[in-house]
C-alpha cells in the first residue's frame, strides 16, 4: 500500500490508529476488527509487516522459543520447518496471519509517528507525523515493540571509520562478508546466533567482548514432513505440541526467574550445563575463563547455541574482553593496546530498551502532561502493563509489567484485556475510558512487590548490565505466572476504568 492510498485515508476521524504492523499491531487488530472497530488504521515506520521480524535479516536470524509456543495461541502454524524457527519463516508467518484475518488491508508503511497529543475537548488522539502530516483517532494504540529502536554506542572514533558499519538490524545481504576482517561489538543473544555464521566466511573476526552471556545447549531439529502434514489435518496434535513446550519453557521461567529464592538450584544447575558446554568446545582455559559471566543465570536473558563457544577455538575468530578505547579509520584499539585492523563493524549491540522506547513515541496526555517524563519522574507506572491514568483512550503495549517470558503469551492476554475493554466500551456507548488512580496503585504495588521474589533481586547480578534492570534500578517484568496473566487480564473488575461519553449506559 503506498503513500496515495494512505493521503487519503488521512483526512478520515479514525476509530483506531495502531502504531506498528508487528505481531502487536497484528494482533491488536484482529482482536478490534473481532469487536466490530473497522476503522481502523495501522501505520509503520518500515516498509512492510512484521515488526522485528522484518527489520532483522542477519545471518543465523532464528526463534530461540520453540515455534509452536512463539506464535498465536488462536492460529497455530503447522508448517514450521525446525522446533525453532529461522527468521524468514517468522516473518512469514506474520503475512499468513494477517492475511487470513484480513488485517494487511488497514495497514500503511513507510509512516512514522513522532508523537501524539490528546485533545481534551473532542476526545481525541492529535497524531502527529514525521512527514508533517497528522491524524486523528478516538482510540491509540502503540504496538511499538520491546526491541525496535537500535541501540548504537558512542565510542571516540566512530565517526571516522573509513570501513563499513552495520548494525545488525540493517544487514546488507549484498555486502559480501567472504575474505572480510570484521570486528564484531556485543555478545547478546543476537551475537551469539550470527558469530558462528560469520566466522564461516570472513577471512578474521574479532569480537569485542564486555559481558560475557551465559549460553545453554540448543536442541534444535528439522520437523519431519509428515509431521507438519499431521499437524495440518490434526490441530488438536499440534495444540498437544504446544502444550508440552509451553510447559517446558513456563517451568523453567516460574522456577528460575519467579521462584529463585526456593529452586536458586535449577539456575544453578543451568549455569553447569553451559559451563560444560564451555568445557566440550574450547580447550584453552583461559578463553573459557574469558567466556565465563560472572552473575547469576537469569539475571539477563540466556542464550542457546551448540556452536558460539566452539566458534572461538577456530583460528580466524579472537576474542578481545579488555574493552574498547577507541576507534580510527582503519580499526579498533583495545584497552590493552592491540588494534585489530578491519574493513568491517559490525554493532551487535542490541536495542535502546528504555530511553527511547518507554515510550517510543511523545505522548501528550491530559493538562498537557508528558508521559515519558511522568514515568521518569513518578516511576514507570501502569495499569496491567497497558494502560496509565492521565491518558485517556491509550493504550501502550510496551508499558511496565507488560512483559513476561514469550512475546506470544503477552500478545495473548493482552488481546483478552482489549477483548475486555474494548466489549465494555462499546456496550455502554462509551467514548473514553481511563484507568482509576486506585487500580493502577493496586496494580503497580503487587507487581511491585513480586519482583522482590524474583532472581532480579535475590540472585548476583550486580555484574550483568542486564537490560531487564530500568534506569531507575528496578526491574518491570511480569512476574507471575502465564496462567495468572490471562486470568487476570481476561477478569480484571470492569470498574478499574472510568468510561464517560455523551451517551453512555450508566451500569
Ligand atoms: P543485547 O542482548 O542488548 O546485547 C547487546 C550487546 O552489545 C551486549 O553484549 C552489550 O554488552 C554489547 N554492547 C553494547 N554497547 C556496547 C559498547 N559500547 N561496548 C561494548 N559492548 C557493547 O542485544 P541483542 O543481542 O540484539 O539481543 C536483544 C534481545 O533480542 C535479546 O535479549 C532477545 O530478547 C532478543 N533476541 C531474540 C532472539 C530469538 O531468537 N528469539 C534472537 C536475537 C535477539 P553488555 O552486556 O556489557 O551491555
Amino acid at each position: 500500500m503506498g503513500r496515495v492510498a494512505y493521503t487519503a485515508m488521512s483526512s478520515q476521524q479514525l476509530d483506531v490508529l495502531i502504531v506498528g504492523a508487528g505481531f502487536g499491531g497484528i494482533g491488536t487488530a484482529i482482536q478490534l476488527k473481532k469487536l466490530g472497530y473497522e476503522n481502523l488504521l495501522i501505520v509503520d515506520r518500515e516498509d512492510d509487516l512484521g515488526g522485528t521480524w522484518h527489520v532483522n535479516r542477519y545471518p543465523g536470524l532464528a526463534c530461540d522459543v520453540p515455534s509452536n509456543t512463539y506464535s498465536y495461541r488462536f492460529e497455530p502454524y503447522p508448517y514450521w520447518s525446525r522446533l525453532y524457527a529461522p527468521g524468514a519463516e517468522i516473518k512469514q508467518y506474520a503475512e499468513y496471519v494477517a492475511d487470513k484475518y484480513d488485517v494487511r488491508r488497514h495497514m500503511r508503511f513507510g509512516i512514522s509517528v513522532t508523537g501524539a497529543c490528546w485533545n481534551e475537548d473532542a476526545e481525541r488522539w492529535e497524531v502527529a507525523l514525521a512527514d508533517g502530516g497528522t491524524l486523528t483517532t478516538r482510540f491509540l494504540i502503540a504496538a511499538t515493540g520491546v526491541l525496535s529502536q537500535p541501540y548504537y554506542p558512542d565510542i571516540p572514533g566512530i565517526d571516522q571509520f573509513a570501513g563499513r558499519i552495520i548494525h545488525t538490524t540493517a544487514w546488507d545481504d549484498d555486502y559480501g562478508m567472504g575474505g572480510r576482517r570484521v570486528a564484531l561489538i556485543g555478545t547478546g543473544a543476537t551475537a551469539v546466533q550470527l558469530i558462528p555464521e560469520l566466522a564461516k566466511n570472513v577471512a578474521e573476526l574479532t569480537v569485542y567482548q564486555r559481558t560475557p552471556i551465559h549460553v545453554l545447549p540448543k536442541s534444535d531439529f528439522a520437523v519431519p514432513g509428515f509431521v507438519r502434514r499431521a499437524f495440518a489435518r490434526l490441530p488438536m496434535a499440534q495444540r498437544v505440541m504446544r502444550s508440552m513446550t509451553d510447559a517446558t519453557y513456563e517451568v523453567g521461567f516460574v522456577l528460575a526467574v519467579l521462584k529463585y529464592q526456593r529452586f536458586w538450584w535449577v539456575n544453578s544447575l543451568a549455569e553447569r550445563t553451559s559451563q560444560l558446554l564451555r568445557f566440550m568446545s574450547i580447550r584453552d582455559k583461559k578463553l573459557r575463563r574469558q567466556l565465563t559471566p560472572a552473575y547469576t543465570l537469569g539475571c539477563k536473558r540466556p542464550t542457546f547455541s551448540n556452536t558460539y563457544y566452539s566458534t572461538f577455538a577456530k583460528s580466524n575468530v579472537a576474542l578481545q574482553t579488555s574493552g574498547i578505547d577507541r576507534i580510527e579509520p582503519d580499526g579498533i584499539v583495545a584497552r590493552d593496546g592491540t588494534k585489530a585492523s578491519i574493513d568491517t563493524l559490525v554493532l551487535a549491540t542490541g536495542f535502546d530498551m528504555w530511553e527511547k522506547n518507554i515510550p517510543a513515541i511523545e505522548i501528550i496526555g491530559r493538562d498537557g502532561v508528558n508521559l515519558g517524563k511522568l514515568w521518569r519522574s513518578n516511576g514507570f507506572r501502569a495499569y496491567e502493563g497497558m494502560a496509565t491514568p492521565g491518558f485517556p483512550n491509550l493504550l501502550n503495549l510496551n508499558s511496565a509489567y507488560a512483559v513476561s517470558l514469550n512475546f506470544f503469551d503477552m500478545i495473548d492476554y493482552q488481546m483478552r484485556h482489549m477483548e475486555r475493554l474494548f466489549a465494555e466500551v462499546r456496550r455502554r456507548h462509551a467514548t473514553r475510558f481511563e484507568p482509576t488512580e486506585e487500580a493502577t496503585d493496586r496494580f503497580c504495588a503487587r507487581f511491585g512487590d513480586l519482583q522482590r521474589n524474583t532472581v532480579f533481586y535475590l540472585g548476583e547480578c550486580a555484574n550483568s548490565r542486564s537490560y531487564y534492570f530500568a534506569p531507575d534500578g528496578e526491574t518491570y517484568v511480569r512476574a507471575t505466572s502465564t496462567r495468572d496473566s490471562v486470568l487476570s487480564q481476561s477478569q480484571f473488575p470492569l470498574s478499574d476504568y472510568a468510561l464517560s461519553g455523551s451517551d453512555i449506559v450508566s451500569v
